[in-house]
């Protein structure tokens, strides 16, 4: 060692003040206050800090500003080193001596131990949070914004225990698993990727991005990822949780003040998964944490899995760096179900449940229910349970009955040409007069009647629907779904006749 710690000290001393004046002293109690000296050699300084985080932190921000400041004290010092200081431990922070009375010469070990005044790995907060923030007036100052650099270090003593902070995770469902996943062509793109990343020692695709409509399977491929790893490997460090309960967190560790725990807890996994992060979009704070997270990840070579409900360029209200970060590494879209999938899935669920239902009864669910698969599974655990309630076997006809109303909104979902097609069957006109310019009562009135079931039993919009008529303004939609309503009320045979093609299309 060429120059005296001694000596060391006091140049750390002058280098930190210097500093402080620079960064002001939130970022200064927030990032540089917990540094400490290690040695000097070889025109190399070494500065210690308590976490990897911190250590990536301020080799990215403030490394080259200490060696500059350094090298004005000591002309010798040509480079500083940043290096996580392993061996101190928490034990011993119990015996030490309130911040204040450190003296001058004390000053290297004793902060970097001090809860107050830098994040600690999650594990030793047990200790922290039983004891009150030695700095006072850490504790007293908020961090002004979420703005990363400017996050105050944690009074801990306000938040939850060790094993809150553990289980960020969410549970997992354990039927969600790779084997009770049925693969057909509409997942079998992002099934491949989920089982790669899985399998995979290294980082492959980082991140995954999954994305589909709802209940098309995101959520279990998840599960099934992080079960398979934390079976493979129960050392790597697994977190699922939902852009939700990502936002949930962060809000809190704002409230407590503790949001340099919370940056640490999840910078520090070797994998994290975050479900849903369409969530997220318009929550400016939470995005840029997020954001934020998911690059600190991602440099560390920890993989990152995503799931949304569409994909990252269609993602509104997300940032643009985001969106265009998310799409970096493999983008796997899940489409909607085919027939044979649904059948598929049917199939194994029944096995699953142990029932015995026909064939016939699978091909007809999958044929009806075509939503998604919530749906599906839930039309089945119906059947199943009131076969059982009323111990009569399942068949065609009990199923009709058991998922009436599930079946009529699955039929409902007609469509604006069957409705004129039909509406002009019935009153015996000519499909083009739904959308010709003619106005004798015999095809406008048939013509409204079509508009009105349009309105009633398709989710298009006045305008669509007037688009589809001849590019008739929204406002002759609306005056006839009135009209209709009108004579329905006062001409019952005209009740009648609409009552009938409603149910003549429904199914
Ligand atoms: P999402 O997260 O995309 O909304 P989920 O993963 O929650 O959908 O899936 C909804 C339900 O459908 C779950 O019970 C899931 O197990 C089931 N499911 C979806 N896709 C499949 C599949 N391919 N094989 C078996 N079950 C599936
Ligand atoms: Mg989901």
């Amino acid at each position: 060692m060429s120059v005296q710690q001694g000596s060391l000290d006091q140049q750390w001393a002058k280098v930190r003040g210097r500093l402080k004046d620079e960064v002001g002293e939130t970022a200064y109690r927030s990032w540089l206050k917990p540094l400490t000296v290690g040695d000097f050699d070889g025109g190399q300084v070494r500065i210690m800090v308590p976490t990897r985080f911190m250590r990536d932190w301020i080799r990215t921000h403030y490394a080259d500003r200490i060696r500059a400041l350094w090298s004005g004290e000591n002309p010798g010092v040509q480079s500083v080193e940043i290096v996580v200081a392993t061996s101190q431990k928490s034990e011993t922070r119990a015996s030490e001596p309130p911040a204040s009375e450190i003296r001058a010469s004390e000053i290297r070990a004793p902060e970097t131990r001090a809860p107050a005044s830098g994040p600690a790995p999650a594990r030793s907060r047990a200790r922290a949070v039983a004891e009150p923030a030695l700095d006072g007036a850490a504790a007293a100052v908020a961090p002004s914004a979420p703005a990363y650099a400017e996050a105050e270090p944690a009074p801990v003593a306000a938040v939850g225990g060790a094993e809150e902070r553990e289980d960020l995770s969410a549970p997992l469902d354990p039927r969600f698993t790779f084997e009770n996943f049925v693969v057909g062509k509409p997942n079998e793109l992002a099934f491949a990727a989920a089982r790669r990343v899985a399998d995979a020692s290294a980082v492959t695709f980082n991140p995954l991005f999954l994305y589909g409509g709802v209940g098309l399977g995101k959520t279990h491929l998840m599960h099934a990822i992080a079960w398979h790893i934390r079976r493979k490997d129960p050392s790597r460090r697994v977190i699922y949780l939902s852009a939700e309960k990502f936002m949930y967190q962060f809000i809190r560790a704002l409230r407590f003040k503790d949001t340099m725990a919370f940056k640490e807890q999840f910078r520090s996994v070797d994998v994290l998964m975050i479900d849903d992060v369409q969530f997220i979009s318009g929550k400016d704070s939470t995005q840029e944490e997020f954001f934020h997270t998911f690059n600190a990840l991602v440099d560390q070579n920890r993989q990152v899995i995503i799931s949304a409900d569409k994909s990252p360029s269609d993602l509104e209200g997300m940032e643009e760096r985001l969106r265009s970060r998310l799409g970096w590494g493999l983008v796997a879209d899940i489409h909607p179900t085919t027939y044979e999938l649904r059948l598929g899935i049917l199939q194994q669920k029944a096995d699953q449940m142990g029932a015995k239902i026909p064939q016939k009864v699978l091909e007809f669910l999958a044929h009806k229910i075509t939503s998604n698969v919530r749906e599906l599974e839930g039309a089945l655990n119906r059947i199943v349970a009131h076969a059982e309630l009323v111990g009569r076997a399942i068949t065609l006809e009990s199923t009709q009955e058991v998922l009436h109303d599930l079946l009529r909104a699955s039929n409902r979902r007609v469509t604006i040409e069957e409705i004129q097609k039909k509406v002009a069957e019935h009153f015996n006109i000519r499909l083009s007069d739904m959308s010709s310019a003619r106005r004798a009562r015999a095809v406008a009135r048939p013509r409204q009647v079509a508009m009105y079931l349009a309105k009633q039993l398709t989710q298009r919009s006045l305008p669509e629907i007037g688009r589809k008529f001849g590019d008739r303004d929204h406002t002759t939609v609306m005056h006839a779904v009135r009209k209709v309503e009108e004579l329905c009320g006062t001409d019952p045979a005209f009740a009648e006749d609409v009552e009938l093609l409603r149910r003549m299309l429904e199914g």
